[in-house]
């Protein structure tokens, strides 16, 4: 239990935080949204995780998913005009996803770290 409980503490460190997934110092990004090719600290090799654009697809899955879910509720609900509507969500939109890249990309290059461990093993 305890050891699980460690994993969860460091996972969420990790990932809300952007560091490092081998030795939990130093930032995997360099800017906002891109990583680095390798750690400062532990000379991890980030280049050799192959991403692709798996956190880009996960972040449009649960922005979309959020945000109609969102739409649905007022429209069935309150009934706003089209504007206030626009007014609410574009910026939701924009503003959740710019929130939630960071740590998706994150727990994908956590991932990624994870399986490499594990096939080294
Ligand atoms: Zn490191």
């Amino acid at each position: 239990m305890y050891l699980l409980k460690s994993n969860f503490s460091r996972l969420f460190k990790i990932v809300i935080l952007g560091l490092c997934p081998n030795c939990v110092n130093s930032s995997t990004f360099t800017n906002l949204f891109i990583t680095k090719k390798k750690c400062e600290k532990c000379s991890e090799n980030y280049s050799g995780y192959h991403l692709g654009d798996a956190d880009t697809f996960f972040v449009i899955l649960i922005v979309g998913i959020i945000i109609m879910g969102g739409v649905l509720y007022t429209e069935f609900n309150y009934k706003p005009d089209l504007v206030i509507q626009l007014i609410i969500w574009v910026p939701m939109t924009i503003l959740l996803s710019l929130l939630i890249k960071r740590p998706v990309k994150s727990l994908f290059l956590y991932s990624a770290y994870e399986i490499k461990r594990s096939n080294e093993v």
